[in-house]
């Protein structure tokens, strides 16, 4: 293909990821499925591979979420709230294995696998031990202001669970719609004549993002924290060497963390992790889009660093 026609079809793709950005992102309110929308997205990745050149910074490959919208007050988050690197198949994933595997100057180190939730990420942050702010992703830098909304959410601690926490602490995690709640409100708008919704993660979006927290509190909404966000050095540092350690010591301060995750130290026990998750689907009350798998060690996460959007110690294996 000329180079012309190259840079004609990205610019055809990425106008469409931009369309489908603002539907999903924005109005919470997509029209086609995420598979196809992965779809594109590879097919544009491909494409800057092959001829970085035509790469601009306002490319969806380049870009996390989408701006907060104006509606909510705007918060900058004190690290970035990044995206996540895919492995459509084991071969992609040992591809990334290989890599990290190259780093790290070692064959074998220790993963962590969990379920990619599919909701909607929010940062939740503690000073001295009590809540003061919450807010959404928005485009990973800036997110939207939702506190009073996050509040409603009674999973989520107004107060932590240690007397003595001090400092300033920042966790992260996924707010979802239970499906078996989702399929009922949808059987009650069906009921009512209205239109239904389209899936659970937009409707949890979109239940977070009210402005009348009291329709927020209405929803059966919940949250699993996945990981840390930010720790002010006045906040117990110790306890956060690893992944594994930090949600077991994020539990113990009373977050609502996952039982389906598993320390493991080999592609094939990933593999296993992946085809138990496959088969369990229908019998987990939350949506999840794969499994993400991360390197254990937070030392080793550091040296690994991140690479645009996307931290090199993660990889979605969806
Ligand atoms: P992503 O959702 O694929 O991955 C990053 C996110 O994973 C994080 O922000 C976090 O919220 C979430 N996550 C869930 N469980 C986690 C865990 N245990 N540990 C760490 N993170 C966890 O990234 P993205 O950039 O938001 O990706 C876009 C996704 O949204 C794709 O799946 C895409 O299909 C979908 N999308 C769909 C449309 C559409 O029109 N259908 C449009 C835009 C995006």
């Amino acid at each position: 293909m000329a180079n012309k026609d190259i840079e004609r079809l990205a610019k055809e793709i990425k106008a469409r990821l931009n369309y489908h950005n603002h539907r999903y992102y924005v109005l919470d309110d997509p029209i086609i499925e995420d598979a196809q929308y992965d779809g594109l997205m590879q097919e544009l990745r491909e494409i800057e591979q092959q001829h970085p050149e035509i790469i601009t910074i306002d490319s969806p490959t380049q870009r996390v979420g989408a701006l907060p919208s104006q509606r909510f007050a705007q918060i900058t988050h004190p690290t970035a709230m990044m995206s996540l690197n895919n492995a459509f198949n084991f071969e992609d994933f040992m591809s990334w294995h290989r890599r990290v595997s190259a780093m790290l100057e070692q064959d074998s180190f220790e993963l962590v696998c969990e379920l990619k939730y599919d909701g909607l990420a929010v940062a939740l942050t503690y000073q001295d031990g009590v809540l003061i702010r919450g807010a959404t992703r928005g485009n990973g830098y800036i997110g939207e202001d939702v506190t009073s909304n996050l509040r409603t959410i009674k999973s989520i601690p107004l107060r932590l669970l240690d007397p003595k926490a001090s400092g300033t602490l920042e966790v992260r995690g996924e707010v979802y719609f239970p499906k078996s709640s989702f399929t009922k409100l949808n059987n009650e708008r069906l009921a009512k004549g209205q239109p239904t919704y389209a899936n659970p993660r937009n409707t949890a979006a979109g239940s977070l993002r009210q402005l009348d927290y009291k329709i927020t509190a209405s929803r059966p909404l919940d949250i699993y924290v996945y990981s840390l966000g930010y720790l002010s050095e006045a906040s117990n540092n110790d306890v956060y060497m690893t992944q594994m350690d930090t949600l077991t010591h994020l539990k113990s301060l009373g977050f609502r963390t996952s039982a389906h995750v598993s320390l493991v130290s080999t592609p094939e026990e990933v593999e296993a992790f992946y085809s138990r998750w496959i088969d369990s689907l229908d019998g987990i009350d939350v949506a999840a889009d794969g499994v993400v798998v991360k390197v254990n060690r937070f030392d080793y996460q550091q040296h690994l660093g991140n690479v645009g959007r996307e931290p090199r110690w993660a990889v979605a294996y969806k």
